[in-house]
């Protein structure tokens, strides 16, 4: 399991992205000051870290500079993220020994696909591709999806859907965590929207006579049904 340290003090984005990273499997820890992660990074070194720019105690330039000159760290991938209006500062980050860099307000799903982009290149041996589940298979490089060995098309929004339900098997999600993780958490959509996509989904992956691996859960959302697995 890949392990991600995030580095950022505002509690809300931290969470959100530990809430993100942790659906996809990785192993994660948030630290909220530059000079605490410092000394974290001391003791442990995780497989990617999420650094933001602006921090109390130590700034994440700063920190970045440090962890580059030290062996242990010297090629730690890391994403920085910025508040937007500091892109001008975006040379200095690279310079910095930053590998990527990114601009808030940015989409969750978009981070997420350059986490799992820069962990593919650093330890592939830690990302798989394949998701699987029965006798659907959905392959993360390709975007192709096949159930029974039948290739399915789905539409982007509706594949991004049923990959982020696939990674949490048996997870409840509420319209407004589908929402967040799969439209991203600055885009203002009604939560029905949720409930057409999840339709069309449906409707693509299902033949007559197929399980439906998506469970409605009343009043609460969807999940991806855990039994589809070993109920065929
Ligand atoms: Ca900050």
């Amino acid at each position: 399991m890949a392990r991600v340290l995030i580095v950022e003090d505002e509690e809300a984005l931290g969470l959100l992205l530990r809430y993100n990273l942790e659906a996809e499997g990785y192993d994660v820890e948030v630290v909220t000051r530059g000079d605490e992660a410092d000394i974290r990074l001391k003791e442990s070194v995780p497989d990617l870290l999420i650094l933001d720019w602006m921090l109390p105690g130590l700034s994440g330039i700063e920190l970045c500079r440090r962890l580059r000159g030290r062996a242990e760290t010297e090629r730690l991938p890391i994403i920085m993220l910025t508040a937007r209006g500091e892109e001008s500062e975006r040379i200095r980050g690279l310079s910095t020994g930053a590998d990527d860099y990114v601009v808030k307000p940015f989409s969750t799903p978009e981070l997420m696909a350059r986490v799992r982009a820069m962990l593919r290149r650093a330890r592939p041996e830690l990302v798989s591709n394949l998701l699987k589940a029965g006798d659907l298979e959905i392959d993360r490089e390709t975007h192709r999806v096949r159930r029974a060995g039948r290739e399915i098309h789905l539409g982007p929004t509706e594949y991004r859907l049923l990959e982020f339900l696939m990674r949490s098997p048996g997870r409840v999600y509420s319209r407004e965590q589908l929402l967040d993780g799969v439209w991203g958490m600055d885009v203002y959509v009604d939560e029905r929207t949720v409930d057409v996509h999840i339709g069309r989904l449906r409707k693509a992956i299902n033949r007559t006579r197929d399980r439906d691996p998506i469970r409605t859960v009343r009043g609460a959302g969807y999940a991806f049904d855990d039994q589809f697995a070993t109920a065929q």
